[in-house]
Parts: C-alpha cells; sequence; structure tokens
C-alpha cells in the first residue's frame, strides 16, 4: 500500500519536499469496517487550506500522517452488513491506495448507472457544490445575467451551464487560457466568456456584459470580486464560493475597493460550504443526472494516472492544469 503523508506545512506554493509518498502494510478491516481498493481519487482546492494550521472549516491535515480527500474504490473485504466485497462505494480517505474504514462513512454508488469518476465530480461534491450555490447561495432565478470564474474548471463549468439551463438571460465566464475560453462558448454554451490573462477583468467583464451582471458565483476572489461588485445591478447578489486567487498568499490580499457599491445596488455577498447544503442532494441527482445522461449538461475531466502523481496532479489545479475535474486514477 502506498500513501501520501504531509511532511511540513507549506509556505506560498507547496514543494515536493512537504510531501512524501510512504509505503505501508495493507491494513486490515475490523468488526463494522471494509477494506477498499481505490480506484479514483479526488484532488481539490480546499486541500490547500488542510495543509495549513490556520483555523478553517476543516481540519488541518496532520504532520506525518496520510492526508484525506475523497475517493471511489471498490471493496475488497467486507465485516458490514449491507455492503459485500465488489461493490463500489465513495467515501473521504483518499490520498492512499488501500483505505480501511466503518462502513458508515461509506455510500455505496453505482458503476452502471454513471461512470466512476464522476461521483466526485459533476455528479458528486464539485456538482453539488454548482447546484447549491447557485440556486441557494445566490437566489439564481431565470432571466438572471449570470458571471462565474473559474468557469473552466469542475464547479464554474457546472455552474455556467445550469445556469443557461434554468433560463438565465446572459451566461459570461472566466478562465485562465484561449483554450478553455473557446470551450466555455463554442461547447458549453456561455454567451460571452474571457482570459483574465489577457488584460485587466473589470475592463473585460465590462466588455462582455455591458448591461450588468445579477449573479456572480466568485470561484477566485481578487480582482474578479472587485470587478463584479463593479459590474453588480441592483438586487445583485455574489456567492462567494471559493477564492483561489489567494490560496497560496503568505500576506492577506487587499479586500474589493468598492464595496460602498452595494448600498446603491442593494446587493449582496455570501459565502456558502457545500457540507451544508446536502439536504439538496437528492433534488441535485433528480434533475441533474438527466441532464448528464443526455448531454444537455457536458463535463470534461482530466484525469492524471497513478498514486505517484497524486501531488502533481493537485499542483496542476492550483496552477490550472486541468480542464474540469481533475481525477487521479490507480
Ligand atoms: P477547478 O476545477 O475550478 O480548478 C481550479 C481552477 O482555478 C484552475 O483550473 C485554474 O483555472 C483556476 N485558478 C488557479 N489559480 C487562479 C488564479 N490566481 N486566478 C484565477 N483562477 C485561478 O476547482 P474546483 O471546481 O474544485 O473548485 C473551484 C473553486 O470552488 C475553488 O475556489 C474551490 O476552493 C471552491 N470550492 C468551494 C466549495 C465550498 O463548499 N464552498 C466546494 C468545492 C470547491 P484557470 O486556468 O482558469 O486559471
Amino acid at each position: 500500500n502506498r500513501e501520501w503523508h504531509l511532511l511540513s506545512r507549506p509556505v506560498g506554493w507547496p514543494k515536493p519536499e512537504d510531501f512524501a509518498l510512504v509505503e505501508t502494510p495493507v491494513p486490515t478491516p475490523g468488526e463494522g469496517q471494509l477494506l477498499v481498493r481505490n480506484k479514483y481519487l479526488s484532488v481539490d482546492p480546499y486541500m490547500r487550506g488542510r495543509m495549513s494550521a490556520a483555523k478553517s472549516y476543516a481540519a488541518p491535515y496532520e504532520l506525518g500522517k496520510v492526508m484525506q480527500g475523497g475517493a471511489v474504490g471498490e471493496v475488497i473485504a467486507s465485516n458490514a452488513e449491507g455492503i459485500a466485497a465488489g461493490d463500489h462505494v465513495l467515501h473521504f480517505f483518499g490520498w492512499r491506495e488501500h483505505a480501511v474504514l466503518d462502513a458508515q462513512h461509506a455510500v455505496k454508488v453505482d458503476p452502471d448507472a454513471a461512470p466512476l469518476s464522476t461521483y466526485l465530480g459533476v455528479l458528486g461534491m464539485t456538482g453539488l457544490t454548482a447546484y447549491a450555490g447557485l440556486l441557494r447561495t445566490a437566489s439564481f432565478k431565470a432571466g438572471d445575467i449570470v458571471f462565474v470564474s473559474g468557469a473552466a474548471g469542475a464547479v464554474g463549468s457546472q455552474v455556467g451551464q445550469l445556469a443557461k439551463l434554468l433560463g438565465a438571460s446572459r451566461v459570461i465566464g472566466s478562465a485562465g487560457s484561449d483554450d478553455k475560453v473557446k470551450l466555455l462558448v463554442e461547447e458549453y454554451g456561455f454567451d460571452a466568456a474571457f482570459n483574465y490573462k489577457n488584460g485587466p477583468v473589470a475592463e473585460q467583464l465590462r466588455e462582455a456584459a455591458p448591461d450588468g451582471i445579477d449573479v456572480y458565483f466568485d470561484n477566485v476572489g481578487g480582482d474578479h470580486l472587485e470587478a463584479a461588485v463593479g459590474a453588480l445591478r441592483e438586487g445583485g447578489r455574489i456567492a462567494v464560493c471559493g477564492m483561489i486567487s489567494v490560496y497560496n498568499n503568505t500576506e492577506p490580499a487587499p479586500g474589493p475597493r468598492n464595496l460602498a457599491r452595494l448600498i446603491q445596488t442593494r446587493g449582496r455577498i455570501e459565502g456558502f460550504l457545500v457540507g451544508d447544503h446536502y439536504d439538496l442532494q437528492p433534488e441535485f441527482v433528480q434533475k441533474v443526472g438527466p441532464w448528464v445522461a443526455s448531454g444537455e449538461l457536458k463535463y470534461r475531466e482530466t484525469v492524471v494516472e497513478g498514486i505517484e502523481n497524486t501531488l502533481e496532479a493537485f499542483l496542476g489545479v492550483l496552477r490550472g492544469d486541468n480542464v474540469g475535474k481533475m481525477i487521479v486514477k490507480l
């Protein structure tokens, strides 16, 4: 069994020396437990936060111990009722080849209903994040003009397409390469998109959304957030999902300079955590599952192979190497 340990807390961009791929014996399941061979691991931006000691919504990873994360695997031994060897389960013991876990921490998934990797992405945590953030936190309604950053990523690409499917009058996305921008407009049906590396975000947003925006789904923070505040129409809503542009900062970044605009627009900014919205999971699967199956909602995955490449895959997410959900296939 090989598993990734955190050796030291990264300062700024994580370095390979902060981590080690460690060989350990395959663990043995106790009473009520499962032994799972992981097939797909999730690497996600929030993991950067768990590598730090700073107080956050998820406990810091412990130094010298295996890290955690979403994973889907096959049960190879079960001492629990209701789950048998051969079943596939979604669980939270990623960053390793084999996991032993209490059966109550595993959710059975059906490999015939959808590709296993999608339970980590378009039909999983990132999909629900898009759904809950758009519909609940941003109070999206048909006719809204929606702007989403990180729009070619797992959450962002789903936000933009959901907004279109649910009747947005205009959807604008930003992403970090011209190829990603092309994908947004030509395949995902965004009405406009821009590469934030090609010029100031505020100017590019003004061009793409000349009438302003009703909803901003923030994955990025920084200049993007300030530009969105500036473009907000009356009664506009900003859902703060993530701020990936600051995750590797060693000093706090300055906030938007134009917050006073919220007074005249009666604008609202609200953060959310997907973990608070699992009550929406059945509705999400019922509504979005068929759109994924029919191809009306498209998704991409960037698949990196091999446990030894998990760290690189994680760093790739921070760099923007991925289109759609970043997945590690074992
Ligand atoms: P993505 O698939 O979107 O991958 C991250 C992307 O961020 C990269 O592909 C990169 O794309 C972009 N990026 C990296 N650095 C910057 C930067 N400095 N400025 C702008 N874009 C940058 O990841 P997810 O879909 O998993 O997550 C998206 C966001 O949602 C993250 O902020 C994450 O923390 C947050 N999140 C929040 C949850 C919650 O419960 N609140 C749950 C899940 C995710 P590009 O090439 O475009 O730069």
